[in-house]
Formats: structure tokens, C-alpha cells, sequence
């Protein structure tokens, strides 16, 4: 048996269709969606991130707007930036690039974006909505997640999905969205005593801990789906998963490579989240 693979960049491209369809619509009605990136200082990871989305954006039909701030900006000033964006019409969608430098309080920053232009999904409203099921903008990484494993045809209700990482912004997200399909849910982390027994028993594993190639053939239940978010660098500083992808691919059903995987997935969500956005302040 060798899995079938997930591939972000095909799934993401059939969305992406529909979400180009969708802003000519919203075009036509006079409306633009938009979406305002905030990065602070020159980490290099996240200048790539950036120029992703705001390629993703132009490509797309989305206005974009960058506004790039100094390592040492004032929390305050930060915080004004976001007051301004919040009352810019042009403006649907707020992000901040995370990670912010160690002076700057990121709850605050998150709280202080509004909730409906929140198209990262990790202000408390957002995920408060997402836990009561509710309308929410919703987090873009288990978003992405959700809709590959959607993608393969499988009824989710009843299987059994362990989800290796806690974050606030993957690994918990992810668990309560696969619970709202009627999943259940095993959350696994770094206190996690015999791991392998939990990850061995998933019908989907969804590995989000940031360890390099740390599942193995193993770990893995036969025919099971596996969702790699991990981003790592490898003994010969080549990007790689949490998952050994060699190892494990010949006895999962479905598999996401890294790179090509989630991480398209994410900016096409955050693309979806900013169209969404639009519609809900216009009314659409
Ligand atoms: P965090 O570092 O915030 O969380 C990692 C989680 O893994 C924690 O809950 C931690 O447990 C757990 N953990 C660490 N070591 C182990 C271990 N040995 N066994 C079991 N659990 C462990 O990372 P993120 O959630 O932000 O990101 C996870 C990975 O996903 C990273 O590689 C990141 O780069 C990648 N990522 C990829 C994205 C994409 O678009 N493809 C988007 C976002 C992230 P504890 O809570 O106990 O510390």
C-alpha cells in the first residue's frame, strides 16, 4: 500500500478559483475586498510569509496594503496603527505577522484588532465563536487542515483524531474544529506520557510540534490519514515535516508532503477569511 498524497497546492488552487470567482462578484457590486499586513522588524521567515500573502492577494484580485514597522516600535504606536485600520473602510482584513519582538504584548495586539477584520481567527471572540459553533472567522492553519481532510471524502464523524501540539494558533484550533465535525478529539503534547499509544490508535494524525521528522512508520495506525504542519530544517538544512515522510508514506492512506501541504493551504485560507470578511461587512 502507498498513500494517496494530499496535495495543498492543487486543493488550494480549486479554492482559490472559486475565491477569484467570488471577489470579481463582489467587484461587480462595487465592493474590493481588502487586506492590511503589519510587519514589525526584519525577521527573514516572516518577510517570505509576507510576501506571499501579498502575492496571494494581488493574484487574486485582493488590494493589499503593507505597512512595515521597526524592530523597536512602540507598543503604543502598534496599537494606533490598528485603531486606524479598524475604522479604514478599504480595510476587511487585519494581520499581524507573528512572531512580534519581546517588548510588544501580543494578546493586546490580538484584542485589539476588530473581531470581524480578526482574518487570522485568534482573537478570543473569533475562537469563542469557533468553540460554540458559531458564525467565526476561523483560524487559517486548521482551516487549511480541515478542508484537505474534507477533501478526501471521508466522513469525519466518529474517527478518531489525535492532534499532537497545543498552540493557540494550530494544534487546539485544529482539535476543536475536527470536534465540531463529530470527531473525537485526543490532544497529545510535550507531557504527553507513551505518545506512541495515542498516535498509534488515530484514524487521522495531525502532527503540530515543530520536531523534525519525529513520527515515524511506527507511530503511525495502517490506513490512517496524516496531516504533517511541522516546518523544520533537516540534517542537510532542507525543509521537512514532523512526519518521515519515507517511513510513513507507504502505510498512511493519505499523506500531506512538506513543502507543497499545509502550507499553501494556510494563505489560501487567510485569502478565503479576507473575502469573507467583505461580504460580512457588506452585507453579501
Ligand atoms: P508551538 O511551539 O507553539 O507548539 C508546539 C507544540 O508541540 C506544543 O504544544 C508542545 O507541547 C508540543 N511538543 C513539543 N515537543 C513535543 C514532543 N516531543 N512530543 C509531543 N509534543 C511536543 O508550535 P506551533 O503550534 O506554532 O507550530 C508547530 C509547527 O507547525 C512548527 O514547526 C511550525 O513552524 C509549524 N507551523 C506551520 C504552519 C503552516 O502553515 N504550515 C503554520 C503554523 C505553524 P507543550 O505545549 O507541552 O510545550
Amino acid at each position: 500500500m502507498s498513500a494517496n498524497l494530499l496535495d495543498g497546492k492543487a486543493i488550494s488552487a480549486s479554492i482559490r478559483e472559486g475565491i477569484a470567482n467570488e471577489v470579481q462578484d463582489l467587484k461587480g457590486k462595487g465592493v474590493t475586498p481588502g487586506l492590511a499586513v503589519i510587519l514589525v522588524g526584519d525577521d527573514q521567515a516572516s518577510h517570505t510569509y509576507v510576501r506571499n500573502k501579498e502575492r496571494a492577494c494581488e493574484q487574486l484580485g485582493i488590494y493589499s496594503e503593507l505597512i512595515k514597522l521597526p524592530a523597536d516600535v512602540a507598543e503604543e504606536e502598534l496599537l494606533g496603527r490598528l485603531h486606524d485600520l479598524n475604522a479604514d473602510s478599504k480595510i476587511n482584513g487585519i494581520l499581524v505577522q507573528l512572531p512580534l519582538p519581546k517588548h510588544i504584548n501580543e494578546k493586546r495586539v490580538i484584542e485589539t484588532i476588530h473581531p470581524a477584520k480578526d482574518v487570522d481567527g485568534f482573537h478570543p471572540i473569533n475562537i469563542g465563536r469557533m468553540m460554540t459553533k458559531q458564525e467565526a472567522l476561523l483560524p487559517c492553519t486548521p482551516f487549511g487542515i480541515l478542508k484537505m481532510v474534507k477533501d478526501t471524502g471521508i466522513d469525519i464523524k466518529g474517527k478518531h483524531v489525535v492532534v499532537i501540539g497545543r498552540s493557540n494558533i494550530v494544534g487546539k484550533p485544529v482539535g476543536q474544529l475536527f470536534l465540531n465535525e463529530d470527531a473525537t478529539v485526543t490532544y497529545c503534547h510535550s507531557k504527553t506520557k507513551d505518545l506512541r499509544a495515542y498516535t498509534a490508535q488515530a484514524d487521522i494524525l495531525i502532527a503540530a510540534v515543530g520536531v523534525a521528522k519525529m513520527i515515524k512508520a511506527d507511530d503511525v495506525k495502517k490506513g490512517a490519514i496524516v496531516i504533517d504542519v511541522g516546518m523544520n530544517r533537516d540534517e542537510n538544512n532542507k525543509l521537512c515535516g514532523d512526519v518521515d515522510f519515507d517511513d510513513v508514506a507507504p502505510k498512511a492512506s493519505y499523506i500531506t508532503p512538506v513543502p507543497g501541504g499545509v502550507g499553501p493551504m494556510t494563505i489560501t485560507m487567510l485569502m478565503y477569511n479576507t473575502v469573507l470578511a467583505a461580504k460580512m461587512a457588506n452585507k453579501q
